[in-house]
This record gives C-alpha cells, structure tokens and sequence, in this order.
C-alpha cells in the first residue's frame, strides 16, 4: 500500500479504535510498533477530556503502546492553547471534571466559580451537576462566550453508550437558545494543531478512527486521507451511507488488515 508507505504522521483516535474501555486491540498494538521501527510518527488524538494526559499514557502503556507525552493530544489541549493564546486574562468558567480543571488551572487560565465569567466553557463531565448548568445558562444567557470541547453525543463503555459533552451542549443549547464554538475533532482548530505540533503538513498525515463524523470528518474537511477501522462505532453500511465530508478513504475490519496490506 504505497499511499500509506509515503504517510509520515498516523494519527489515531483511541477508543474504539485501538482499544475499547479496557479490552487492547493487539493488532493496534503490533501495527504501531511496526510503524516505529519504519521510522513513522505516532499521535494518538482523543475528544474525550475528561481525563488529563497522564490518565491516557498510562493506559496506553500498561497495553503495551509505549507512548511518550508529545505523542498524545486531547480537545482540552486544542481548547486550553485557544485560551491561552486568544483570550488571554479572560475569565473562564468551565464545566468539566476535576481533571480538566487542574490542567487549565495549571496552563494559567483564569477560572471562575461562575457567579462572573467571560467565557464558558463546557465538555464531557462526569461531575455535572444541575447547579453547573444553571450556572452556565445563566452566564451564557447574559452573553459569556461559549466553547466547547468536542461535540461528540455519546462515549461508548464497556456497559454501552453514556452521555457525553455533546448532550450536555444540548441542554444548554435548549435553554439558551445559543450554539458553541467547537475544539475538537473533526474542527479544522484540531488539524492546524496537530500539524504546529508534529511540523508535518496534510498531504503527509493519514487520521485513523472508528467514528463517521468526528474522526473519519477530521480527514475529509481538512483534505486529509481517513481511514474507517471497524472494531468500534461506524458499521460499513453507515460508511457507504455517508456524505462526502463523512465518507472515509478506505475501510478496513481491523489494524490486522491494514498490517498485511502495508507490509506482507
Ligand atoms: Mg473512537
């Protein structure tokens, strides 16, 4: 397969596609290794920011991806660099998890206890309570900047779907009547991203994942090759289906595929 041989940077999404909850796909695992020794970058690029980079790493590594730091990218680092650099001194009110609070605490954004803020930001939490979203109706309301994370609606577990940030922005989005700016996947925010921190450039980036309209979308409007794996949510019929923006380049059962393609 020499479009994917002449690719420098494999960008992979994580759940559903390399893993999924706590079950490692070992294929995953053996293609990457491969990719190493061929002298190819790795990125793995989660929307999930619910939990901080050392979360990630050490799940990747205790299944055997051996990761370092700057291989792994969340929305929160795509949303915290936006803050840092754009709204610099503003304040923020966040709905997140303890995690993402402390890393955007840690990245010097100044957060609020959402009595005041300049902006809000929502994404996937864990911790939400209805006092958090009254909060951020009301600031939003009064006319807080809004962001969000990522948009995704559901997280897959190993017990099935649970809600995700995309239905908490669609609560507020209810009473408000008001839309966010979004930072994750498949954002163009997220490929001008990945692109600064890897110096690579689009024609050199192949994106892996198992979701039509977050990662396989990340590769189509950033006119990136995308590559639909189906050991997670997207079914083939679904990929057929798909509009041209969702449509990946190539589908493939598992990373078992791909391997043999690429190099036996
Ligand atoms: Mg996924």
């Amino acid at each position: 397969m020499s479009f994917l041989s002449e690719k420098k940077l494999f960008v992979f999404d994580m759940d559903g596609t390399v893993y999924l909850g706590d079950k490692v796909f070992t294929d995953a695992v053996k293609f990457i290794k491969k990719l190493r020794t061929e002298g190819k970058k790795i990125l793995f690029f989660t929307n999930n920011a619910s939990h901080n980079t050392n979360f990630y790493i050490s799940k990747l590594n205790k299944m055997g991806f051996e990761v370092s730091e700057k291989e792994l990218l969340s929305s929160a680092d795509v949303t915290a660099e936006f803050l840092v650099k754009h709204r610099k001194g503003k304040s923020v009110y966040l709905i997140g998890t303890p995690e993402l609070y402390n890393m955007f605490a840690k990245k010097g954004i100044k957060l609020t206890n959402g009595e005041k803020a300049d902006i809000t930001v929502t994404s996937f939490d864990t911790t939400l309570t209805y006092e958090k979203l009254k909060k951020a109706c009301t600031l939003i309301r009064s006319g807080s900047e809004f962001f969000c994370t990522h948009p995704d609606f559901n997280c897959p577990t190993d017990s099935g779907f649970i809600p995700d940030s995309g239905s908490i922005v669609a609560f507020i989005t209810a009473s408000t009547g008001k839309t966010p700016v979004y930072f994750g996947k498949p954002y163009n925010t997220v490929m001008e991203f990945i692109c600064e921190k890897t110096n690579c450039i689009k024609s050199e980036i192949v994106v892996f994942g198992d979701r039509l309209y977050t990662d396989i979308a990340l590769g189509k409007k950033n006119g990136v090759t995308a590559i639909l794996v189906l050991t997670g949510e997207a079914t083939i019929e679904e990929s057929m289906k798909a509009d041209w923006e969702q449509k990946p380049d190539y589908v493939f059962p598992s990373f078992k595929e791909i391997y043999n393609l690429m190099f036996e």
